[in-house]
């Protein structure tokens, strides 16, 4: 939910915010994806977290632990022995919580669409906030998704995940 802070007195800048809007801040500016992938475009997201991109300058901080995670980046090709791990690794990462699929694979199935063990998009078992596409995506692809998902954080947008619990909660389905 977008909210904007109310300026009290121009001269002092004093100004009165919401919880929601510094909630939406904080969110917007920090971004914690999980160290995780599972093929070649994995190669493009160490990139990024490499001197080069110097990431840590947006609030972004790979972690290792699920649990201290809100951003899992889906870099390479699913296959259905991996996909319930990719699952309850995501289960594992409490709301607010976001997922961009990184490459062709991870859209749908890439070049290894047609293989009898690979899924078709890793939106057939996790919901997907950012698509990047390319095989693979160049690091600066990458780090414009990452970017867009903390715009959207400020702006108050609910993530995917957010959107889908309301609409299990909706239906009257547990989650
Ligand atoms: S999209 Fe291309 S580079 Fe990325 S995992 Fe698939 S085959 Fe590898």
């Amino acid at each position: 939910m977008a909210v904007d802070p109310v300026i009290v007195d121009e001269e002092s800048k004093i100004l009165v915010a919401p919880l929601q809007f510094l909630m939406n801040w904080a969110r917007g500016h920090s971004m914690w994806p999980l160290t995780f992938g599972t093929a070649c475009c994995a190669i493009e997201m160490m990139t990024v977290g490499s001197a080069r991109y110097d990431t840590e300058r947006y609030g972004i901080f790979f972690r290792n632990s699920p649990r201290q995670a809100d951003c899992m980046i889906i870099a390479g090709t699913i296959n259905l022995k991996i996909a319930p791990r990719v699952k309850l690794l995501y289960e594992q990462m409490s709301l607010p919580k976001y997922v961009i699929a990184m490459g062709s694979c991870a859209v749908s199935g890439g070049p290894f669409a047609d293989g009898y063990n690979v899924v078709q998009g890793v939106d057939q078992i996790i919901p997907v906030d950012i698509y990047v596409p390319g095989c693979p995506p160049r690091p600066e692809a990458l780090m414009n998704a990452l970017l867009m998902v903390m715009e959207r954080n400020s702006a108050g947008e609910l993530s995917a995940a957010e959107v889908f619990a309301a609409e299990h909660r909706a239906l009257g389905v547990s989650e």
